[in-house]
């Protein structure tokens, strides 16, 4: 349930309604970024919107009901905007990450980063921790690889994004990373997701390749329930009876993920079409639905790459996917993310 106070409700109106609530046994939530807006959950029973509306200095309460309440645009008309080691991802700009899709080596590492870099890429990607399909695959260099994606970091000043398998990985992973990756296969586990919304570090939520938009939606709530409200959703394509492709980028869930969420959305064009040859054109179309950035894998040399090389884009085709993703992003008013238009607007701001 939404419960809204009014624009003149007092501390102590919202106070009483806390404890009313509590004493109910029910949990009160503060709605990130809105001071007058509470949610109230019930485990055992939903509360009742009719016996709080008549609270002191509340203007109105809603049922929801959905599971998604924080998550909800009707709790949170805005956008919300997750700074990802300072780049605004959910902003007016459009946002690229690339990079490879398991940490190497530091070589390997520092040459992707520095080309992502100078094709105006804006976060780098890198899996220390990978979640393979079999257990002989190559499982990636855990702490060593947090390592080499911090010095990426500290040399091209792109922050990093990487993923988190388990509970027990988290303290690390924090310690690194400027955004944890919680993955596909793990946007159902629920412990997981609890502890990083008790992360200080944004989430990127990847979409479980089964999860219709209630359960994906389910998800992020887990992590904004705990108080960590910085959550970026990604689609990263869902198993179809394509035949043609790995999985099927499902492009319509950003529409509608964009009606009924605040929260941004990004696409993986990678792990859904699973084929190089794709990237490309299926982040043009990310550009175009409306997503607020893509994420894709990038090598210098994908044919010898340990994990996921057939769906990651050489270095010269991510110029190209820069160029053309960019074009694609302004004509639907989304302009790359520069940095320095920031900060030269900050000025103008200041001399106005
Ligand atoms: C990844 O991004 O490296 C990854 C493993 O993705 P997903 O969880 O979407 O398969
Ligand atoms: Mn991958």
């Amino acid at each position: 349930m939404l419960v809204i106070m009014r624009a003149d409700a007092s501390q102590e109106q919202m106070r009483l309604l806390g404890e009313k609530a509590v004493s109910e046994g029910f949990r009160v939530r503060a709605v990130p970024g809105r001071d007058l807006v509470f949610v109230v959950t019930g485990e055992r029973r939903a509360p009742d919107p009719a016996t709080f509306a008549g609270q002191a200095g509340v203007a109105e309460t809603r049922s929801l009901r959905h599971g998604y309440e924080l998550a909800s645009r009707e709790a949170h008309p805005d956008d919300t905007i997750v700074a990802v080691g300072g780049v605004p991802v959910g902003g007016r700009a459009f946002v690229v990450v690339g990079g490879p899709c398991a940490v190497e080596s530091l070589e390997q590492t520092l040459a992707v980063a520095r080309r992502v870099k100078a094709a105006g890429g804006h976060i780098l990607r890198g899996g220390a921790f990978k979640p393979r399909t079999h257990p002989y695959s190559f499982q990636g260099l855990g702490e060593e690889g947090l390592k080499i994606l911090a010095a990426a970091r500290e040399e091209t000043g792109l922050p990093v994004v990487t993923e988190a398998l388990d509970v027990d990985q988290v303290d690390m992973v924090e310690r690194y990373a400027d955004a944890i990756q919680v993955g596909s296969r793990n946007m159902h586990n629920f412990p997981l997701l609890r502890r990083v919304g008790r992360s200080r570090k944004p989430v990127l939520l990847k979409r479980g390749f089964a999860a219709t938009l209630e359960e994906f939606l389910g998800a992020a709530e887990y992590v904004l329930a705990e108080g960590n409200d910085q959550v970026v959703l990604c689609e990263r394509g869902i198993r179809t009876f394509s035949d043609f492709s790995r999985n099927t980028l499902d492009l319509t869930i950003v529409p509608a993920l964009k009606q009924v969420s605040h929260l941004p959305i990004i696409v993986d064009p990678s792990h859904a079409a699973g084929r190089r040859d794709m990237i490309v054109p299926l982040s043009r179309a990310g550009a175009a639905v409306g997503a607020d950035g893509v994420m894709v894998e990038v090598y210098e040399d994908p044919c010898v790459a340990l994990c996921d090389g057939a769906q990651a884009v050489a270095t010269d085709d991510f110029d190209l996917l820069m160029r053309q993703v960019g074009r694609v992003a302004e004509s639907v008013d989304r302009p790359l993310y520069k940095k320095a238009s920031r900060t030269l607007r900050a000025v103008a701001g200041s001399v106005a």
